[in-house]
């Protein structure tokens, strides 16, 4: 599957908000939006204004690019949210914060999405003590996530656990024991457990036409 390899940052400054793609360095003062507060390219004088179409889009590009998703994935979840019970804006909001890559971020074994994404590919976490390393994988309401006994004294792991703790990142619908690097879903991720400011209503709008 395709996968976008270039720098992180030029994705947050084409959106022009933080998406949070590089772990600690996103939260300190070399965060490249903090020094470059102005889109990739070459510079304009005047933006034009976008159209409803456009903000449309950006507010989809945004999301899609926060959870590091390309466009098929994002639309199938889309889809999936589409045929499910209730508001479909906030039922696809919650099947992307259950994709393991998305729970081992949260949980705060890893410091970006993108790392996260590799302890799974990399066979590093189990799921009800289960090999997964499909990042895509939807957890569900009592699973336990887990890494693997070789790699729980993992450096990188314990950075991560380090800076989760100092900012208190971990969301009420997980529970988290970092002694025994485990983590249980205890219900299902709201829209409300969300703290990024997205306008999803506007997915819904684009993909609906
Ligand atoms: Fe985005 Fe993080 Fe880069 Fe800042 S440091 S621009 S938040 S990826």
């Amino acid at each position: 599957m395709a996968k976008y390899t270039g720098p992180s940052c030029k994705l947050c400054r084409r959106e022009m908000v933080p998406l949070f793609l590089k772990g600690q360095r996103c939260l300190t003062d070399k965060c490249a939006l903090k020094k470059r507060k102005y889109p990739p390219g070459p510079p304009r004088k005047r933006r034009s204004k976008l159209t409803d179409y456009g903000v449309q889009m950006r507010e989809k590009q945004k999301i899609k690019r926060m959870y590091g998703m390309m466009e098929g994935q994002f639309r199938r979840v889309f889809e999936d949210a589409s045929r499910a019970k209730g508001v479909t804006s906030a039922q696809m909001m919650s099947l992307l914060e259950r994709r393991l890559d998305n729970v081992v971020y949260r949980m705060g074994f890893a410091s970006s999405r993108m790392q996260a994404r590799q302890f799974v590919q990399h066979r590093h976490i189990t799921v009800n003590g289960r090999i997964v390393d499909i990042p895509s994988y939807r957890i569900r309401v009592n699973d336990v996530v887990e890494a693997r006994d070789n790699f729980k004294a993992n450096p990188i792991m314990e950075e991560s656990i380090k800076l989760s703790k100092a900012v208190s990142s971990v969301p009420g619908w997980i529970e988290v024991d970092y002694e025994s690097k485990k983590g249980k879903i205890v219900r299902l991720p709201e829209r409300s457990d969300i703290t990024a400011t997205f306008n999803e209503q506007l997915v819904v709008e684009l993909y609906s036409k």
